[in-house]
């Protein structure tokens, strides 16, 4: 099954809700497995479906989020093309670090659960670093004509 093109990039769809809990589940799953509560799948324009959840626990890698390690999956296996034309479904917006790696990477298209100001108002500050409370990318808002 090929993945369901929204109207437009903004628009979430039926597909995306889906697609959106899926994303979750594979939070939920990474927090059974002793790790941070975020998950992220990729899903390609031709129905390719990659999934990646967070391991920043159990490795000890503090960049061992479910969005960077998707990427680097994703980006040894499609095309520059099938990435531009792929959506990244994650439970948690991605912090400024996944979101480098997402537009480098040239994936064409997020969607998320929960905005990272709403995580940041969560989660109490972590060894004295509280998440970093920036957008992941422009929003709609800021993409619309006046
Ligand atoms: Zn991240």
């Amino acid at each position: 099954m090929a993945a369901e093109e929204p109207a437009d990039r903004t628009t979430v769809s039926s597909a995306d809700v889906v697609h959106l809990g899926h994303a979750i589940e594979v939070a939920r799953e990474s927090r059974r497995r002793g790790n941070h509560p975020f998950g992220a799948i990729l899903v390609a324009g031709d129905g390719t479906v990659l999934t990646a959840e967070n391991s920043v626990v159990t490795t000890g890698d503090p960049t061992g989020h479910a969005e960077l390690i998707l990427v680097r999956r994703a980006g040894v296996r499609l095309s520059r093309q099938q990435l531009s034309v792929s959506t990244l479904y994650t439970s948690t917006e991605p912090c400024a670090m996944c979101s480098g790696a997402i537009y480098w990477a040239g994936i064409g298209r997020v969607v998320y659960g929960l905005p990272e100001e709403d995580l940041a108002r969560m989660v109490p500050a972590q060894d004295g670093a509280p998440t970093m409370d920036l957008p992941c990318g422009r929003s709609s808002r800021a993409a619309a004509p006046p």
